[in-house]
């Protein structure tokens, strides 16, 4: 069977710090966010996907805005997005444009031109990431059983808990589970320990050996229990 290239993707990630797919992620959107820059700014396509989302959302716009370099590419994007919603204020009618209704029982008034000035559809990045998201979950899911897998797995920070979740619900068998359960408690109780070590070690009064790897455990628990910063930003995830 020959493996997808998301498979070694994972492999490599393992050995790198934090959760392997939040890094991709990472990946996957600073990648997207550099072609609209560069190859894509005037593309008609992508102009229609900044009109019909009056933008990214805001973690990605501001990502996007932040790049050095390309502002002239923002400029082109956001002149879209700026065009459509001056297009929608300009040509709807007066009464809707000034209309608002209060709702049967109670909650915010709706006004027509407010709904149509919302995004007719989710931040194309976020988009891309969700797609990226899937895919890589699945593949991890799918190939779990793969002792190179499971050996690399060993080695790492481990999934952090939102893909976990994931990867839990994608896992076939159950001994495939009992077999990744097992793995996360290792390591989960590995970062409890340094934590705890790392909060005796800052007592004021404390003795003995300096701190060392535990240093930063607050932030990889951080990490470990809501994904790498930024990285799974604005998605929605299943309840
Ligand atoms: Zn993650
Ligand atoms: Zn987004």
């Amino acid at each position: 069977m020959s493996l997808p290239q998301g498979y070694y993707d994972l492999l490599e990630r393992l050995e790198r710090p934090g959760c392997a797919v939040c890094s991709l992620l990472l990946e996957v959107s600073n990648r997207f966010i550099e072609s609209l820059l560069y190859e894509f700014s005037l593309d008609p396509g992508t102009q229609r996907a900044f009109r019909a989302g009056r933008g990214l959302c805001n973690h990605h716009s501001w990502q996007l805005a932040g790049q050095h370099g390309y502002s002239l590419g923002v400029a082109a994007l956001f002149e879209a997005a700026l065009d459509e919603v001056l297009d929608i204020l300009q040509t709807t009618p007066e009464e809707t444009l000034t209309g608002r209704f209060s709702r049967p029982f109670g909650g915010d008034a709706r006004s027509p031109v407010a709904e149509r000035l919302e995004p007719e559809g989710p931040c194309i990045v976020c988009a891309n990431v969700e797609h990226a998201e899937q895919t890589y979950v699945r593949t991890f899911a799918r190939h779990w059983h793969r002792a190179d897998l499971q050996r690399a797995y060993r080695g790492s920070s481990g999934l952090c808990l939102p893909h976990f979740r994931d990867a839990l619900r994608q896992v076939e068998t159950r001994e495939a589970r009992r077999e990744l359960v097992a793995i996360q408690i290792e390591k989960w109780s590995a970062l409890r320990r340094e934590l705890n070590q790392f909060q005796i070690k800052s007592a004021y009064n404390y003795v003995g050996e300096p701190i060392g790897a535990e240093a930063d455990s607050w932030r990889r628990a951080v990490a470990s229990m809501t994904g790498l910063q930024n990285a799974t930003a604005a998605l929605t995830r299943p309840e």
